[in-house]
């Protein structure tokens, strides 16, 4: 027997685009269902978590033909309906399936049938009974014997009570944690569970520093526009200060005592920037990211949701946060790549994060030194309010860059002569010195010296990089991996040379090259461990390490304040790329690397190799800088209607035969378009990766109106064709990266 009365649309984690009606069962004819909830339901014959995103009272399929749900599950983890509306826009959007979009907006633990624990989270606080003449003994005693338990109870200490996540992002080990138990300086108990309130001890105002004029009128800005809806972009020049602007503008937020919610790029390379805003805001801070387990996540999901944390630091998928009060949003770092998800549902966070503040009607900041050419366009158009940073607090200088021509030189594993005397030179005056190159590995390649054979992946015809540390060759496509062979695959020659270089024969050599320095390598492979970059980041900051090499990773948000020069060894692949925002990229990279120099007192300098030094876009950017760069590039891409003055979306489809994907698109495009351009198919950049054959489709249009209305019109033909089975097939709105 069911309730006939009610009709609930439910969202399930399955491909199909669309929402699914069930019944509500007379057992369960008691309780009032409101969108949101989580169900369990029958589906196939499987069990499914899925979300309530609409209670109606009539359906449009017959209800001899519905099923009905099997249970409501805890009410503390239901979704709230402004979420619902939020996930239906973003479905609707990217023109992704609801019940994907829903499920990327749950905890993974909310996802599964089986009961989640709520038990509050651990945490550490310092022992309150200590008498002041045992605690000063003991604290001295450890000053001299263990450092970093001084400094971890230091840190407890200023921050009243911290959990594992907090600690263990901070760099302290759980075997310190033990220590100080047992020494009863610190005591364990678990997180208070109350909704925030702002006190007036919420802030540390020892270290506020004094705004310039610039910075003083941004504030003002924003503070004065927190009761709604607005758009800021704060184009600030590296080292001018946007955190301490970020910082005092949610200051006034969290005086409201409402939530903050802040997207960044990584948090791993960010410690110092988290370091302050921890220092200045003596609040429930939580973290959401990718180095958390599935427990940890679903505990800052219900402490946000319950109103606890006050300010939420989390990578892109915290755009989805459960906000119970929310007060403002900040992008730091708005141009970053990393904030939209390039895979499953293709959403970028600083999108939708504008998307959402206007739904929650709250204010949203955008910072970079760096802005996106769609975001700088929208500013300078008047769509957000422009800010400008133009100033460095004591007016130190920025990094200047330089080109170095690579025809002139004499070069030697990579390095030019004039690079390799500046290296000696700064490192002389005892200063460090940053060495960036962007690609991993020993060597991109191995070769034969007999036949000029290459190990290739067979399942992506591209080289094989040679790892040799771990002496194995690693296919940096697929992931796919060999033993490094001993002789020719093809005529049998052991004269086999690696060809290029990658930073882990960079680092090799500058070893050799300055033996009386100490080097150490940053990047993906040499971090790949937890808490190993927060370690290596560390070790830097003390000059245990006068060179660092590094891939781009160490281009964003940490600086290092005693590195004065950096190196790049090669951007001239960005200049001949045909993604057209490859130069737009590379201009983000150099600056931001420069960004990371000659911070503080001592002035930093930039050196850039190339064989192209007279290219206008370098020319552009070092002559003028960026804010030059970009409005010239902002009027090439008006001039071709693209991006952000046209509006794109890219089908991609892959199989095993190469013919499939191609009459695939070629089939569901077979129609004429009057205000939507289609191109293609044709094989994307790289054609084959893991053994599938790579082919795309590229709609334009010049409004969003005639670009969704095509993509519709194309995902009806996808449902029609036979093929639609034989490939695996995305849509993308407003692709990043068009050569795939
Ligand atoms: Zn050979
Ligand atoms: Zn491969």
């Amino acid at each position: 027997m069911t309730s006939n009365s009610v009709y609930l649309q439910v969202a399930i984690p399955v491909p199909m685009r669309q929402s699914f009606t069930y019944l509500v069962p007379e057992a369960l004819a008691e309780l009032s269902f409101t969108k949101g909830d989580r169900v369990l339901v029958p589906f196939g014959n499987r069990k499914l978590i899925g979300v309530v995103l609409a209670v109606t009272t009539d359906s449009q399929v017959a209800t001899t033909k519905l099923k009905a749900i099997l249970e409501r599950l805890a009410d503390e983890s239901k979704l709230s309906p402004e979420q619902i509306d939020f996930l239906s826009v973003c479905a609707r959007y990217y023109h992704h399936p609801i019940g994907d979009v829903v499920s990327q907006a749950l905890p993974v633990l909310l996802r599964q049938i089986k009961p989640v624990d709520l038990t509050p989270e651990q945490c550490w606080k310092i022992n309150a009974e200590l008498s002041n003449e045992d605690l000063n003994k003991i604290i001295k005693k450890l000053a001299k014997s263990a450092a970093k338990q001084q400094a971890l109870y230091q840190y407890i200490s200023d921050h009243g009570e911290l959990t594992w996540p907090e600690i263990r992002m901070a760099g302290f080990l759980k075997s310190q944690i033990t220590a100080l138990i047992k020494k009863q300086l610190i005591i364990a108990g678990t997180v208070k569970s109350e909704a925030f309130v702002f006190t007036d001890d919420c802030i540390n105002c020892a270290d506020k520093l004094s705004l310039s004029v610039e910075q003083a009128v941004v504030v003002s800005s924003v503070n004065q526009q927190l009761d709604g809806f607005s758009c800021h972009l704060i184009d600030g020049i590296t080292g001018s200060g946007k955190t301490e602007v970020y910082l005092q503008i949610i200051e006034e937020v969290l005086k409201r005592s409402q939530q903050v919610l802040i997207l960044v790029p990584e948090i791993g390379l960010t410690p110092q920037t988290l370091q302050r805003f921890e220092k200045r805001f003596r609040v429930p801070v939580v973290l959401h990211h990718s180095g958390l387990n599935d427990s940890e996540r679903l505990q800052t999901w219900h402490r946000t949701k319950k109103g606890e944390a006050a300010i939420v630091i989390a990578t892109r998928s915290g755009v989805f946060a459960p906000l119970v009060n929310p007060g403002i949003i900040v992008v730091d770092e708005e141009h970053d790549g990393s904030l939209k998800q390039q895979e499953g549902f293709r959403y970028h966070a600083r999108d939708l994060a504008i998307l959402r503040a206007r739904q929650l009607d709250i204010p949203i900041v955008l910072g970079s030194a760096t802005p996106a050419l769609e975001t700088l366009q929208n500013a300078l158009s008047g769509r957000y309010q422009y800010h400008q940073l133009t100033k460095r607090p004591g007016n130190s200088n920025i990094a200047k860059i330089e080109l170095i021509d690579m025809a002139q030189q004499q070069v030697e594993f990579g390095l030019s002569g004039s690079l390799k005397k500046a290296i000696e030179v700064t490192l002389a005056r005892g200063e460090q010195v940053l060495i960036f190159l962007n690609r991993r590995g020993f060597a991109p390649a191995i070769s034969c010296q007999e036949c000029h054979w290459i190990a290739e992946c067979q399942r992506c015809n591209k080289p094989y990089t040679l790892h040799q540390k771990q002496g194995l060759l690693v296919c940096h496509h697929c992931g796919s991996q060999k033993r490094i062979p001993a002789q020719c695959g093809k005529c049998g020659s052991i004269r086999i040379k690696p060809l290029g270089q990658g930073t882990e024969q960079l680092e090799q050599r500058i070893g050799d090259l300055f033996p009386e320095y100490s080097a150490i390598r940053i990047d993906r492979d040499s971090t790949s461990r937890k808490g190993e970059l927060a370690k290596l980041l560390q070790q830097v900051t003390d000059k245990e390490h006068q060179i660092l090499v590094g891939t781009q990773m160490l281009a964003k948000g940490h600086h290092f304040p005693d590195v004065t020069l950096v190196a790049v060894l090669d951007v001239d692949g960005a200049l001949f790329s045909y993604d057209f925002r490859a130069p737009e990229h590379m201009a983000q990279l150099l600056v931001q690397v420069s960004g990371r120099a000659g911070r503080a007192s001592k002035p930093g300098k930039v050196m850039v190799q190339t064989h192209y030094p007279e290219h206008p876009l370098l020319q552009d950017l070092v002559q003028n800088g960026y804010q030059h760069f970009a409005r010239y590039a902002l009027i090439e891409r008006e001039q071709a209607r693209i991006p952000p003055f046209g509006f794109q979306a890219l089908f991609r489809a892959e199989a095993a035969y190469p013919s499939l994907p191609e009459s695939f698109l070629r089939q569901i495009s077979n129609q004429n378009f009057t205000d939507c351009l289609i191109s293609g198919p044709v094989a994307a950049a790289q054609e084959k990766k893991a053994g599938k054959y790579r082919y795309h489709l590229l709609l334009q249009a010049n409004d969003r109106k005639h670009l969704h209305a095509a993509v519709q019109q194309l995902l009806k033909n996808i449902e029609q064709s036979e093929l639609q089975n034989k490939v695996r097939w995305t849509v993308d709105i407003d692709p990043q990266e068009l050569s795939w």
